[in-house]
């Protein structure tokens, strides 16, 4: 049944057919010779989603279609469908059947014989390939796909969307050979006409077919709604709550490639199944299920109002969602006023605005800067020719075209594509379907030609430019956008107060002889924040606001003050964590740069400890280079930008601070993520001052992460900025590779990624090291820099690793000269076996434990 679970949607009953008949098909796929009728199901590897037969409605004789559903909840939810013009009829005594044929093909067929073919794959190529024995699989993200003998995909569902948007899908537009002509196909999801019947609707959801940079929702022909245009390259994530039981974050990423250019997204562990649908009404919704109420829940839905609906304010007004209200409303642009007061009052907008001050001629007046604007529609493209370039360029290009309403200017330069570094959007006609988002990811400055606007002012506009943020993710962004434009909104106007420095007293916590000598005293005037202010922020610490654990507590979202906050809640059975704790607040109260997470304060009320910091969306590096559906997200540009922020914040923290700081903890986990992937090092609580020009410590306690721990300080506690060099090789290894230290099914046969890595190294192989992942669009050069760079930090004797300064040289410049490495620790000595390693380290007379270092 498609039951009720899922009202918002297609609301009517989906029959499932169950007629009896012998299963003809098992497990995940479908091979030649076998054959899959109504009755039975193919059920993806891991059983998330089923593929089968499903009658939407009923009819005599049953009309029938092959869809894939989710398998793992309730009732049918059918999030793909094969055959979804032509149904195929069921009688009972001739069903339909799908099947393998030997053209390396999937064939749908009816009338008992299998005469009328209702639906086929086309494979084209794959006989002629010299392949053999295809398979139709299952996969557990809900994709169908029909692989050759060698693996090769020929064919797959997720290129063919029928009304959902599933996490790993791709939405965009591929091009012909040549980049400039768009000729390729465009995907789009279409809407099912009605409740029980896949047909083809109305609503469709895609791509520009003309400028690539923009999704919409049409309605037929008409656009309803529209995303800003694309700008720039980017991958964001957000958390998006409701009335489901775990917290989700959605990661989108905008992929700009020579030949295609795509919206895609996925999911954070744990996450109920959550989708993107058009709905038969017309609506794009984003929908979890909760397993609570055992029900979709729409987390969002697009337009979400009236206002965002397409071009509903009229020529020249826009719609103002960073006004906190239920209903957002149309406003005029800067110069502009309704055109008609009165149907204006009277909530029509459809005439638009006209100007205050009519422009006097051509090229009259000058440019007010607008920030925080989606761009308006029907713009024109001037963006990667020779003679525009700058943003400078970009507005003579405007100012001496009379027709030139309007223009905003992007700089590429960051993305990776070919076609065009910069981007000068440029409005000849009236501007259409505006809105002001505020200062957000997705948002323009849109620079809008207004007489009476002297020159004096076209150069203020300038000097205010604010380059075209980087990206809207599709239309699913505009959702979070508006939330981060309120939350923007909030924080800059409101609540201040608590940024305030106070002094707060830290000696009510105890600590020892060995950390006071260790830490020297520091001041420490730094924000404390009241106990109730963080309960309340955070739901009173409820689970639903949990978005991590660590080794020495929970970690919460929370909104202080209108901005969204990590809040660290040290558990209080942790002894241990007192230290941590002291030790973070001194130590990196102070410490400013950005590649080191901030601390935006503290709280020590009440026997609770908790620890303020920044909050970065995109969870920790390992949350996302560890895990296949997710590595994607990071591609080389974004993964070496990663490794060099890294490089800089350490390097930070060895020299360019006031004081010498020894992380000692550096690795994956570590490394926080921002909203645009830039990367973080947090988790200070084990870092330690060196004074006095001391070059090195020796401590009794060795606390860190195997595999990370550089040997002379897991086997003899000595610590140096020598040692977080060792662990930045083995995590710039982690990066390249997308494998973690320990041994893995990728490396198998080694005792370590740096041993691998060494091998792979010596033996000239060092370009089958990066991520399968990023295999195809790295930079050999760059990725070469990198592992020469990780083998050096990696050796065994501390003075022959590198320095920071040298290593952030290196990756910013290249280098030609590097020395070659030696083998990396622990190959030689321990006789490349993992428990022989452990073994030595348990059994040395270092005094520390094994639970230490396990501990983190
Ligand atoms: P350990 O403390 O054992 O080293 P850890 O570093 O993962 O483990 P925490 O620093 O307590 O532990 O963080 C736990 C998780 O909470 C992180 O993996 C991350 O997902 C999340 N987290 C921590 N700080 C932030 C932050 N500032 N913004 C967003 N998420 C955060």
């Amino acid at each position: 049944m498609y039951r009720a679970a899922l009202p918002c949607c297609r609301g009517v009953a989906v029959l499932i057919l169950l007629i009896s008949l012998p299963l003809s098909a098992s497990d995940d796929r479908l091979v030649p010779g076998k054959i899959l009728s109504p009755g039975s199901t193919i059920v993806s590897d891991g059983g998330a989603f089923a593929l089968g037969f499903f009658a939407p409605s009923p009819s005599t004789p049953a009309k029938v279609y092959l869809g894939i559903w989710y398998n793992d909840i309730p009732g049918i939810t059918v999030v793909w469908v094969a055959n979804r013009e032509t149904p195929a009829i069921n009688t009972g005594r001739s069903a339909p059947t799908l099947s393998l044929n030997n053209t390396f093909n999937l064939v749908l067929s009816d009338g008992g014989d299998g005469s009328r073919v209702v639906w086929a794959t086309t494979n084209v190529g794959a006989v002629a390939s010299g392949s053999s024995s295809p398979t139709a699989v299952l996969l557990n993200t809900g994709n169908l796909v029909v692989r050759s003998s060698n693996g090769s995909i020929l064919w797959q569902s997720f290129d063919h969307q029928t009304d959902t948007f599933l996490p790993g899908m791709k939405l965009g537009i591929k091009y012909n050979n040549n980049n400039s002509t768009h000729g390729g196909r465009d995907e789009r999801l279409v809407s099912w006409k009605g409740p029980g019947d896949p047909s083809s609707g109305r609503f469709s959801y895609g791509a520009d077919p003309v400028t690539f940079l923009q999704l919409f929702l049409w309605d037929g022909e008409q656009p309803v709604a529209r995303s800003a245009p694309w700008t720039g390259y980017s991958v964001s994530g957000d958390y998006l709550r409701g009335n489901i039981s775990t917290e989700l974050v959605i990661y989108q990423a905008v992929v700009d490639k020579d030949d295609e250019i795509y919206v895609t997204y996925s999911l954070s562990d744990d996450a109920p199944n959550t989708r993107y649908v058009l709905t038969y009404s017309g609506e794009f919704q984003i929908q979890s299920w909760s397993r609570n109420t055992s029900a979709w829940v729409v987390l969002g839905k697009w337009p979400s109002h009236e206002c965002n609906r397409y071009g509903y304010c009229g020529t020249y007004g826009y719609c103002d969602e960073t006004v906190v209200s239920p209903v957002s409303t149309c406003k005029c642009l800067d110069g502009f006023e309704p055109a008609s007061e009165e149907e204006w009052a009277g909530g029509n907008f459809s005439a638009g605005c006209r100007r205050k001050e009519p422009l006097r001629g051509c090229g009259d007046g000058g440019f007010l800067a607008l920030p925080g604007m989606m761009s308006p529609d029907k713009f024109g493209l001037v963006g990667g020719r020779d003679d525009i370039n700058t943003f400078e360029e970009c507005t003579a290009e405007c100012s001496r075209n009379c027709s030139c309403m309007a223009y905003a200017y992007a700089n590429l330069s960051s993305g990776r594509t070919g076609r065009g570094r910069t981007m000068c959007l440029v409005w000849a006609g009236d501007l259409v379907d505006t809105g002001k988002i505020g200062m957000v990811l997705g948002s323009d400055t849109l620079y809008l030609r207004l007489a009476g606007m002297d020159a004096a002012a076209g150069k203020r506009t300038k000097s205010n430019k604010m380059r075209i943020v980087l990206t809207v993710l599709g239309s699913t962004s505009v959702l979070i956008l508006i939330s981060f434009s309120l939350a923007w909104l909030k924080y800059k106007g409101k609540n201040k107060r608590w940024t305030e420095p106070m002094s707060i007293r830290l000696d009510d916590m105890s600590t020892n002889d060995q950390h006071r000598k260790e830490n020297p005293p520091y001041d420490h005037e730094f924000p404390s924040f009241g106990l109730e202010q963080i309960s309340l922020a955070t739901h009173n610490f409820s689970e639903t606001c949990m978005i991590g654990r660590g080794g020495f507590g929970k970690v919460y979202k929370g909104i202080l003050g209108g901005q969204a906050v990590a809040v660290k809640r040290l558990s209080k059975e942790s002894q241990q964590g007192t230290k941590e704790f002291k030790n973070e607040v001194i130590l990196i109260a102070k410490l400013q740069h950005r590649n080191l997470v901030r601390l935006l304060g503290c709280c020590a009320e009440g026997g609770e400890k908790l620890l303020i910091y920044e909050y970065l969306p995109n969870k920790s590096l390992d949350a996302t280079i560890f895990d296949d559906s997710r590595k994607f997200l990071l591609d080389w540009t974004i993964r070496f930008n990663i490794i060099k922020g890294v490089a800089k914040g350490l390097l930070y923290l060895h020299q360019d601070s006031r004081l010498t700081i020894i992380h000692r903890d550096l690795k994956a986990g570590n490394v926080l993520l921002d909203a645009k992937m830039k990367p973080k090092i947090a988790d200070f609580g084990m870092a330690r001052i060196l004074v006095d020009n001391q070059q090195s410590v020796n401590t009794q306690r060795v606390v860190g992460t195997y595999g990370y721990m550089a040997p002379e300080y897991a086997m003899e506690g000595v610590f140096s900025t020598k040692s977080d060099v060792y662990s930045f090789g083995v995590l710039l290894l982690e990066v390249v590779t997308g494998a973690r230290r320990s041994p893995n099914s990728q490396i198998v046969g080694f005792p370590s990624l740096t041993v691998y890595s060494w091998n792979m190294w010596s033996e000239g192989k060092t370009g089958d090291l990066p991520d399968s992942s990023i295999m195809d669009n790295c930079s050999l050069d760059e990725v070469l820099l990198c592992v020469h760079v990780a083998l050096l930090c990696v050796q065994e004797n501390p003075d022959d690793r590198p320095h920071m300064s040298s290593i952030v040289f290196n990756l910013e410049n290249g280098s030609t000269s590097l020395p070659t490495p030696n083998c990396p620790a622990y190959f030689t000595r321990q006789g490349v076996q993992v428990d022989q390693f452990r073994n030595d380290i348990q059994t040395s007379t270092n005094r520390f434990t094994l639970t230490e270092i396990e501990g983190r």
